[in-house]
């Protein structure tokens, strides 16, 4: 259960041994377009990489588009295109009658024990010929007839797209010491799917655990925002929406015909999965066994897509603050009660002004949404029958230490749903608690030394004393609920805490979140978007007691790396 405990150790020979298999894991993505896997994915590793599990997406659509661009001579192209014009140049030669070698290497695992129930052959990697264009358009132009698979020539060139892709995400579990490799493709076709089990197998043996991972969207609202979302997405930018709507559309219903939902195949194959509709309305698991399994798994039970607000801020100053010594458990400062009321002000008035945003926008939003509007219908805030939208509950959570408690204490209690939790105090600095940097530096300088060399890493001496590894660990059911609810939060706390949950919404860099800049009077707002997070901060302004957003702020390393 610590972060980092699965990170491989991989011998000089660059193998990874054996006994380190059986603690990665390859999740498979699983899903007709549109249905929200990309996101999945993006945010599982982004959970993933914060517990310290180095993980890694694999994405078949961007190797696709990769090799379009490169067969297209568009080499304008902003991403590194080597391997896809390898790709290419393969794929060309190939049909131009060059070399005879297969592109799609033949497989060794016995077709008995992974049977294929009927299915279109031009799918089957086995039985690709190549060649045949006419009446489809050319490759390079990925409209919705590149994804027929009676288009051979299209159908060869995703085949080798999904294998280049695998294949570069198990040099990355087998050979770089990654743990997590996800595999962003529809893998909606039985026939894909044992291929991909197939090269599993062949390259890393029967100890590499797999996880299928499906989503399947049942709601109509929110399938049809999805497909408005693809509109400005990488396949349709710049493109007409009409047409383009109309083009993915096409795509979605060719996929549909071979499309086989995981199930009684992957159970009798002993496959694990998990099948997850309209976002964890319904979940239905598989075998699901290991440590990573498990915890992404629970991951997936918890998330929703509600619009809403999590705001960050660390306590008003205190007067161990001002006297320069860390930790303890001392009252505000005079400067710091005045951050407490201005906070409370703040705050609520940003929830008013959300409060109107949301109807004005449910004012706005029709459904079934009106010909020619391609702006995504809001799937959660859909107003109720009499046109009303409920106001949000707003959680206000703090630390149980004074200074946390206290910065508090002006929020209105009939309107901030207010809580203390231990899993919010600061790092605890065992025997160094109460003391300031100077004269840790002095009376314990191999201490001080080694902190700063690998400050993530480092345990502070002492009965309770923590490191920043101990943080994420006491925050992951923190983060957790904070995913799994739907209201607004505001989290009052400390200096390590905030650089680790700023961590987990930005996804930093294992070597960016223990020195993180983030000083008193910060105030950081985090709100989930259909395409990421979108950050702001602001910061307070002692003389006119508001908060001022800074529009051109970009979280930085601190000045002074050893606090
Ligand atoms: P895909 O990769 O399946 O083509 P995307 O990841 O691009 O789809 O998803 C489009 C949108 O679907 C996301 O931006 C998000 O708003 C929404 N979404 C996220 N999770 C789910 C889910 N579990 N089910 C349905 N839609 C989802
Ligand atoms: C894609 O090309 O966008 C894609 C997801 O690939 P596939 O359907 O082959 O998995």
């Amino acid at each position: 259960d610590i972060p980092g405990l699965t990170r491989s150790r991989v011998s000089p020979d660059g193998r990874i041994s054996q006994r380190d298999i059986g603690s990665k894991l390859v999740i498979v993505m699983v899903g007709l377009p549109a249905r929200g896997k990309s996101y999945i994915t993006k945010k599982l590793a982004r959970y993933m990489n914060w517990l310290q599990h180095d993980t890694k997406i694999f994405n078949v659509g961007e190797k696709r588009r990769l090799v379009a661009h490169a067969m297209d001579g568009d080499h304008t192209h902003p991403v590194q295109l080597e391997g896809a014009q390898l790709a290419a140049q393969i794929l060309m030669s190939d049909e131009a009658g060059g070399p005879s070698t297969p592109i799609i290497p033949s497989f060794s695992l016995n077709d008995a024990a992974l049977p294929v129930p009927g299915e279109s052959p031009a799918t089957s990697p086995n039985e690709v010929t190549g060649g045949k264009t006419e009446g489809h358009t050319p490759v390079t132009e990925q409209t919705a007839e590149f994804f027929d698979p009676n288009n051979a020539e299209a159908a060869r060139i995703r085949e080798q797209c999904a294998i280049d892709t695998l294949d570069e995400l198990l040099q990355y579990i087998l050979v770089e010491g990654g743990s997590v490799g996800i595999l962003d493709a529809t893998n909606s076709t039985l026939s894909r799917r044992k291929l991909v089990m197939e090269r599993i197998r062949e390259k890393a043996g029967d100890h590499l655990n797999v996880l299928f991972i499906e989503s399947i969207c049942e709601d109509e609202t929110l399938l049809e925002s999805n497909m408005r979302l693809k509109l400005s997405g990488p396949d349709y930018k710049d493109k007409d929406p009409v047409a383009s709507l109309t083009d993915f559309r096409k795509r979605v219903a060719i996929y549909q015909k071979n499309y086989v939902p995981l199930g009684d195949y992957e159970e009798k194959n002993n496959m694990p999965y998990v099948k997850v509709i309209d976002v964890g309305r319904k979940v239905n698991c598989h075998q699901i066994k290991g440590f990573l399994s498990s915890t992404a798994v629970s991951y997936l039970l918890n998330f929703n897509l509600a619009p809403r607000q999590i705001w960050i801020t660390r306590h008003g100053e205190s007067l161990d603050n001002v006297a320069g010594k860390i930790g303890g458990d001392s009252a505000l400062s005079e400067k710091g009660v005045g951050y407490a009321v201005h906070l409370a002000k703040f705050v609520e008035a940003q929830r008013k002004e959300w409060d109107i945003r949301q109807r004005d926008r449910a004012a706005h939003t029709h459904f079934p949404p009106h010909p020619g509007d391609h702006t995504p219908p809001n799937p959660v805030f859909s107003a109720g029958p009499e046109g009303e939208i409920p106001d949000m509950n707003f959680c206000v959570w703090t630390s149980m230490l004074k200074r946390g408690v206290d910065t508090a204490q002006f929020f209105d209690e009939e309107e901030f749903d207010i809580k203390q939790m231990r899993m919010l105090d600061e790092l605890n600095a065992g025997i160094m608690e109460g003391m300031t940097y100077e004269e840790i530096k002095t009376k314990y300088e191999a201490d001080y030394k080694l902190r700063r060399q690998d400050k993530l890493a480092y345990r502070y001496p002492g009965p309770g004393g923590e490191g920043y590894l101990d943080v994420i660990n006491r925050l992951r059911p923190v983060i957790v609920e904070l995913e799994r609810m739907t209201d607004h939060c505001l989290l009052i706390t400390h200096r390590s805490v905030a650089r680790v949950l700023l961590a987990y919404f930005m996804g930093l860099r294992r070597d960016e979140v223990a020195d993180l800049d983030c000083p008193l009077g910060m105030l950081y707002s985090l709100e989930p978007k259909p395409y990421g997070v979108e950050f702001k901060a602001h910061r307070y302004n002692e003389k006119t007691g508001w908060f001022y957003h800074l529009p051109d702020f970009q979280l930085r390393p601190s000045a002074e790396g050893h606090l």
